[in-house]
């Protein structure tokens, strides 16, 4: 298995998607690689592609003041995107180029082995669908709704950027990940045939 600075490396010389085209820096995942939960989001915005760090931007600003609300502290947590490259101004990433960055996705999933992965938006549940491969319905569809796995439980959160976008979302924004701090915490008390009645957990 790959260590997370093996991974990064790997990642900060990539070119196998068109990504390498429109990026300045790699955008490795930071965070422990003991961290028991994952965050993963879309794609670096023009904040992260300057400094090659994830979430530092206004979604980042937005996720730490929501973190922090609810009693989640950011340096525990391991946080990624879907793609480690920025696209151009305005433009999510393509189906393809989510498949071809899977590969570093699927590395740091192995490497960190958390307990909870949080898919922020539909660009993260489309990346683990090709990792785990499953299909999981549209964000809207599944939104605070926990999800087993062989490995950990997935609890599929809206984007930042969605909230910013449409603030009325704030509050679900934040409920979510109390419910996600709560699961996390009886993560490590309950058992999983505790977790999965507690949670209505969803079978494959
Ligand atoms: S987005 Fe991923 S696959 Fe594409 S060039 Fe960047 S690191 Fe490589």
């Amino acid at each position: 298995m790959d260590s997370l600075s093996e991974i990064c490396s790997s990642a900060s010389n990539c070119r196998d998607c068109d990504l390498h085209f429109s990026r300045k820096r790699v955008v490795c995942g930071a965070g422990p690689s003991e961290a028991r939960i994952m965050i993963i989001g879309e794609a670096p915005g023009s904040a992260e592609d300057e400094k090659g760090i994830p979430f530092v931007g206004r979604s980042g600003k937005l996720l730490d003041s929501v973190l922090k609300s609810v009693g989640m502290q950011r340096d525990q947590i391991y946080i990624t995107n879907s793609v480690k490259c920025r696209p151009k101004l305005g433009m999510t990433p393509k189906r393809n180029e989510i498949k071809t960055c899977a590969g570093y996705l699927e590395m740091e999933l192995s490497a960190v082995s958390p307990m909870l992965v949080v898919p922020m938006g539909n660009s993260a549940l489309t990346s683990l669908g090709f990792i785990l491969k499953r299909k999981f319905d549209r964000i809207s569809e599944i939104v605070g709704k926990v999800i087993e796995t062989d490995g950990f439980f997935i609890f599929p959160q809206f984007h930042p950027a969605a909230i910013l976008r449409n603030p009325k979302r704030k509050e679900y924004f934040q409920e979510y990940f109390k419910m996600a701090k709560e699961l996390l915490d009886d993560l490590g008390d309950l058992s999983r045939d505790e977790i999965i009645s507690k949670y209505r957990v969803a079978r494959p």
